[in-house]
């Protein structure tokens, strides 16, 4: 199944509220997005259950 979902997150910097797209082909994803606003990068963890829900983690680049 093949499938694409938007979400909005929030910058861990600045706030600012982000629209993501996530492709639900993989269940487990990892990677960085640099904030429109700060121009910071935020990781971004993405879990799909069996359910097909989603679970979205956004933590700091420097922890
Ligand atoms: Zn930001």
């Amino acid at each position: 199944m093949y499938e694409l979902i938007e979400q909005t997150i929030q910058c861990p910097y600045c706030g600012e509220m982000i629209e993501l797209t996530i492709d639900c082909s993989e269940q487990q994803q990892r990677y960085i997005e640099d904030c429109h606003v700060c121009c910071q990068p935020i990781n971004i963890n993405v879990e799909i259950d069996v359910d097909h829900q989603i679970a979205i983690c956004v933590t700091h680049d420097n922890e």
